[in-house]
């Protein structure tokens, strides 16, 4: 795998990664906080080991928050057009939450679980093949596993 490359960027292209492994998992989050941040019905995220993932044009900006259970989080984003990259946590747990959506290759993307259907809008359905949570997972292991063999990677 050490050959493997997969880029992306924001929308005004001032913004550039590659990740030099493949995403461990994607999944389609349908939290507000997702909604918002996304500006969209729910967020795909792909989670990235944060060793694999290096900015290679701009230089991202940041913002830090607290959720509800008390966690800090921080998102990253492009200062010029405000395209969300990526989301961490304060401490670090060494993954990226990267937002699906700036990869070149959206075949990475697809979500193989959905999660936080407590708050989801009603006028979406999720795929009868997608694992579901109605809250966050509390063990990402299966999610992991599908993505994985998916991808064709397990
Ligand atoms: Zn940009
Ligand atoms: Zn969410």
């Amino acid at each position: 795998m050490s050959d493997f490359t997969l880029e992306g960027g924001c929308q005004c292209g001032a913004i550039r990664y590659r990740l030099t492994a493949p995403p461990l998992m994607a999944y389609a989050c349908h939290c507000s906080e997702c909604r918002r941040t996304t500006a969209s019905a729910f967020g795909v995220s792909c989670a990235v080991l944060q060793d694999t993932m290096e900015i290679t044009r701009g230089t991202l900006k940041r913002i830090d928050w607290e959720v509800e259970s008390g966690a800090h989080r921080y998102g990253e984003f492009c200062g010029a057009c405000g395209s969300r990259i990526r989301n961490g946590d304060v401490p670090s747990r060494g993954v990226f939450s990267l937002r699906a959506g700036t990869l070149d290759d959206q075949q990475w993307a697809e979500p193989v679980a959905h999660t936080w259907l407590s708050s989801k809008v009603g006028w979406f359905s999720v795929p009868d093949d997608a694992l579901t949570f109605d809250a966050q997972p509390t063990d990402y292991t299966p999610i992991i596993e599908a993505y994985q063999k998916r991808r064709g990677l397990a």
